[in-house]
């Protein structure tokens, strides 16, 4: 576990073996899987699927590429939602996100060489496979768990990395502090998925920019109201901690999280409990954290080498914070997964939603 604290290392993560029983009943009575779920997200995952599978059905036909091959940005600038074909009023918020990702990858591979060269790459991306349609289910291994964690309680999983035999890797990336116009812009031409664990006290002041990114197909995910250390904590201050991120996220993106990440990895068994009640499934820790110079391998294989599935951990963080930016980030990140034969795909997509 302690492996986990690392980065934002504040102390260990200590263990809690509080009685659960009253809690189960408050779960079961909240009816936490699904019910918090707006309809219109899941009416809009349904939509999106439809749509994606629609256009990678296009992309299959030979299609004019509407960019020059010199300069391919205003492709992808003109690949923005409100333009996709078929991605008008009617879709929702996701769907028309998800449009928006399938009509980047028409693309010519030329055209994907040559963007990624731009932004400095040593060659484009790998596509990920589509999502599953079955997806993989989830358990929580022994060292993850905090006292009982009984299928039948209602707890969140906690994983560190999805069952998969698919060569994905996740791109996670937490907090909300830094905002880079560069990152969007690099997501958006590279067509890069990911998820952003927003803390409330950081990413308050510009939550347009996480809006930006979740239109480009980015997943919006909870990391507390103030990023506190929650194992300190008793268990009620934990549950607004996250319960009211919940509220914040669905007012400010339209997204109701599904997913919830405990600032510096640390959680004891009031925390799943707590996350549990605000509608919380999955609580994925992370398998390797990668910065501007430099990628750490934080538990499972430690041989400097992606497995399928893991999780990967960066931060929204720029000069100020660490020797580089967002741009370094994701060029180690990317040429590191292309080299290994690896393509990021969007956590939410192995995820069974409610
Ligand atoms: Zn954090």
């Amino acid at each position: 576990m302690e492996a986990l604290a690392a980065s934002d290392s504040m102390g260990l993560v200590r263990k809690g073996y509080e009685s659960a029983e009253s809690e189960k009943a408050r779960t079961r009575r909240a009816g936490p899987r699904g019910t918090a779920r707006p309809r219109a997200v899941r009416t809009g995952r349904t939509a999106a699927a439809l749509v994606l599978a629609g256009l990678i059905a296009a992309a299959c036909a030979p299609s004019e590429e509407r960019a020059p091959a010199h300069d391919p940005s205003p492709d992808a600038r003109n690949a923005a939602p409100d333009e996709v074909p078929g991605s008008g009023d009617l879709l929702s918020v996701p769907a028309r996100a998800l449009a928006a990702r399938a009509e980047r990858l028409r693309r010519a591979p030329s055209v994907r060489q040559a963007v990624a060269r731009r932004w400095g790459l040593r060659s484009a991306p790998l596509a990920p496979p589509p999502p599953p349609t079955v997806k993989p289910v989830l358990t929580t291994p022994e060292g993850l768990r905090r006292g009982a964690h009984d299928p039948a309680d209602g707890l969140p999983h906690v994983i560190t990395r999805v069952p998969t035999d698919d060569r994905v890797i996740f791109l996670t990336i937490d907090d909300g502090d830094d905002k880079d116009p560069r990152l969007l812009r690099m997501i958006r031409e590279l067509n890069v998925p990911v998820s952003a664990f927003l803390t409330h006290s950081l990413a308050r002041d510009g939550y347009g920019y996480f809006r930006e990114m979740r239109d480009l197909g980015a997943g919006i995910q909870n990391h507390t109201l103030t990023h506190p250390y929650l194992p300190n904590l008793p268990y009620e201050r934990q549950r607004r901690e996250i319960c009211a991120q919940q509220d914040n996220l669905e007012r400010e993106t339209g997204v109701r999280p599904v997913m919830f990440r405990p600032p510096f990895g640390g959680y004891d068994h009031a925390t799943l409990r707590a996350a549990a009640s605000c509608g919380i499934e999955v609580v994925p820790l992370w398998t390797e954290e990668v910065f501007p110079e430099r990628t750490e391998y934080r538990r499972g294989a430690l041989d400097g080498r992606f497995r399928p599935g893991d999780i990967v951990l960066t931060h929204f963080r720029g000069p100020a914070h660490w020797d580089g930016d967002m741009r370094d980030v994701l060029r180690r990140l990317l040429d590191q997964a292309t080299e290994e034969g690896f393509a990021v795909a969007l956590l939410e997509d192995y995820i069974e939603a409610p």
